[in-house]
């Protein structure tokens, strides 16, 4: 596995790569990997010839008040675990490298829409940083197909419409959550929880499901549903931030039962923002 830090050589090997016919898979991810992000490594090793992965904690998609000055950094781990899945190319940037001092464009991606919602009104900006880095990506790896994780599932529809409005000519993948043994979806950030911490987070997952279940199996309404799962949820965390039975597309909240629902979540477990979903109609 070769380490690449600077983004014009990174441009030039994905031009030369392509130009000799190969496929390129590019997984986007910010390091402190865990098996949800090599999951997404395994699926781009077996559709592409190349697989390219990139480690960079952006400074834009955190807030002033954020965690990104202690974001887990365990560089040589994550490169180890790289390197044991056959990936090709490790694409580790500074900011710097990204962002010289003359930087000054930012993509934005339905602030009106897909933005005003969830996530994006607790963490303004947040989403307008992700899809300014992952265009940079998209236009430095030249991939022909890119992977993402259903965990953040706003952020994979964003994205998702941003490919559709801009035209970038590749596909974009997303692939399920990848849980621990406990149903705790796998998170870089769980490293910050402790013991007693991780035992009370389970309630997130474990409402969700049942909430599925009750949406599948009875005739109650969405509002008793949800209703029942933010009780459910605010016994056990420190804050409920969010939780919003939603359609698919639109991540607009629904009143009534449609064909594709997703059932989301945002809790502070003591400091730590912890998210989940599950879909009501499976990829
Ligand atoms: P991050 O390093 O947190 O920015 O995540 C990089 C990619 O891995 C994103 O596309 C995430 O959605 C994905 N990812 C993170 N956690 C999981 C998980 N538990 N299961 C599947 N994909 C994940």
């Amino acid at each position: 596995m070769q380490i690449i830090k600077s983004p014009k050589k990174l441009q030039i090997l994905s031009s030369v790569l392509k130009k000799s016919g190969k496929t390129i898979g590019l997984v986007p991810t910010m390091g402190a990997l865990h098996e949800g992000h090599l999951s997404l490594v395994r699926a781009a090793r077996k559709q592409n010839d190349i697989v390219i992965t990139s480690i960079f904690v952006n400074p834009l998609q955190f807030g002033p008040n954020e965690d990104f000055s202690r974001y887990p950094r365990m560089w040589l781990k994550d490169k180890q675990s790289l390197s044991d899945h056959r990936v090709d190319y490790l694409f580790a940037p500074t900011a710097k490298d990204l962002f010289d001092s003359s930087f000054q464009s930012t993509l934005s991606v339905g602030k009106e829409t897909l933005q005003n919602k969830l996530c994006g009104l607790s963490r303004p900006g947040h989403f307008d940083g992700v899809t300014t880095i992952v265009a940079k990506l998209f236009h430095l790896a030249q991939a022909d197909r890119a992977y993402f994780g259903q965990k953040d599932f706003q952020q994979s529809r964003i994205i998702e419409q941003m490919v559709s409005d801009m035209d970038f000519p590749l596909k974009i993948k997303v692939l399920p959550v990848v849980r621990e043994k406990t149903g705790l979806a796998m998170s870089s950030r769980n490293q910050y929880l402790n013991d007693e911490q991780r035992e009370r987070a389970l309630i997130i997952n474990r409402t969700l499901k049942e909430m599925k279940r009750r949406l599948l199996n009875s005739k109650e309404s969405l509002f008793a549903v949800k209703s029942w799962g933010q009780r459910q949820i605010k016994a056990k965390v420190e804050k409920l931030d969010y939780l919003e039975i939603v359609d698919f597309e639109t991540l607009t909240a629904l009143e009534n039962r449609n064909k594709k629902m997703v059932i989301v979540v945002a809790a502070f477990v003591g400091q730590t923002r912890l998210i989940d979903n599950v879909i009501m109609k499976s990829f």
